[in-house]
């Protein structure tokens, strides 16, 4: 593995992914100074009492004085102005990283600010809760997960690989993709569950005929699954949806035609089709299990005290 050691390490937002990278960078030892941005005065308070920062700042340009890393982690929706703002004060030979979870419109919101012998790699670690905040963030996120890289030509080979092996040292599986792509992989892999979440458990809350009461007692029939997911971030999901339209609305597409399929199925008392649709997709689960990407354990493994 190549040996990475950054300078100064700023991070542009500190909440469950900004929090996060410095608790792992700091950990293994990747940066020798970590500072971050961050908006609000609660947010900087908590990053320095949790001691994942040595230094937080109100204004971005502060933190990426000097620094040989930057890595925006606010909402998409942020970034160009953010990149406008720090473009004049950023190092020479630095590199500058995003965690969005969309890529297309991120290289258009912050590349055309980057200026020369500065080079920009935009980044996805494809890990997450659905908390938020500094507190939130915890050092082994990013471990077995993969952090997606989408390099243009506004950066070299060897500042590429430096960034992949930030993220390798802090535990991920790195792979490099073309940024709509990425785009599209993401839309049916997260994107589009997150928007059927955030609609079944709104539905839910819609319903006359059943009480809230019962909708949150017999939750466990696979309702409360869905509810850990709309419990994300709404300004971080709206900013997702906003940047990545066309591909969430190809991915609608099929996904509303697949839908049609298995409500005709129902209708017609097609059992035959309900079971084949339905044994195929549990293959897929096993897949899931077998790359290591989840725990065949009830529950998912997870404990129904993170769901709270
Ligand atoms: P988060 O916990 O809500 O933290 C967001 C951070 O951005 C906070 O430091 C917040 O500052 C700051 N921020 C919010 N709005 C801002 C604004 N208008 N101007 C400046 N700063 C602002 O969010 P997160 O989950 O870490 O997500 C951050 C990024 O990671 C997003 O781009 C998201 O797409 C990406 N991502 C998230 C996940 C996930 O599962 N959560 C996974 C992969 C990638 P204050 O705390 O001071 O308000």
């Amino acid at each position: 593995m190549t040996e990475v050691k950054f300078k100064r390490l700023a991070l542009i937002g500190i909440g469950l992914i900004g929090s996060s990278i410095a608790r792992a960078a700091r950990k293994q030892g990747l940066a020798e100074e970590i500072v971050c941005a961050a908006r609000t005065a609660d947010s900087r308070r908590i990053a320095k009492e949790l001691g994942v920062v040595d230094a937080a700042y109100e204004s971005p340009v502060e933190a990426v004085k000097g620094a040989d890393l930057v890595v925006l982690c606010t909402p998409v929706g942020t970034y160009a102005a953010i990149a406008e703002q720090i473009a004049p004060h950023l190092e020479q030979g630095a590199i500058v990283t995003d965690v969005g979870s969309v890529k297309g419109a991120v290289v258009k919101a912050i590349g055309p600010h980057i200026p020369e012998g500065v080079d920009f790699i935009p980044g996805h670690p494809v890990a997450g809760t659905e908390k938020s905040g500094p507190a939130a963030g915890f050092a082994e996120l990013f471990i077995n997960r993969w952090c997606i890289l989408t390099p243009c030509d506004q950066a070299s080979e060897a500042a590429v690989e430096k960034l992949g092996a930030f993220w390798a040292a802090m535990g991920s599986k790195v792979e490099t993709m073309d940024p709509a792509h990425h785009d599209l992989v993401l839309a049916i892999t997260s994107h589009i569950p997150h928007l059927i979440a955030y609609n079944i458990v709104g539905t839910a809350d819609d319903l006359e005929d059943v009480t809230q009461s019962e909708v949150i007692k017999y939750s466990a029939g696979g309702f409360r699954d869905f509810t850990r997911i709309a419990a994300s971030d709404p300004t971080m999901w709206r900013d997702v949806f906003l940047h990545n339209k066309e591909a969430v609305l190809e991915m609608l597409g099929r996904f509303t035609e697949d839908l049609a399929q298995l409500q005709r199925a129902i209708r017609w008392e097609d059992g035959e089709t309900l079971f084949k649709i339905f044994s195929r997709t549990r293959a897929i689960r096993r897949q899931i299990i077998d790359a290591g990407q989840e725990t065949p354990e009830p529950d998912f493994g997870r404990t129904h005290k993170s769901e709270e």
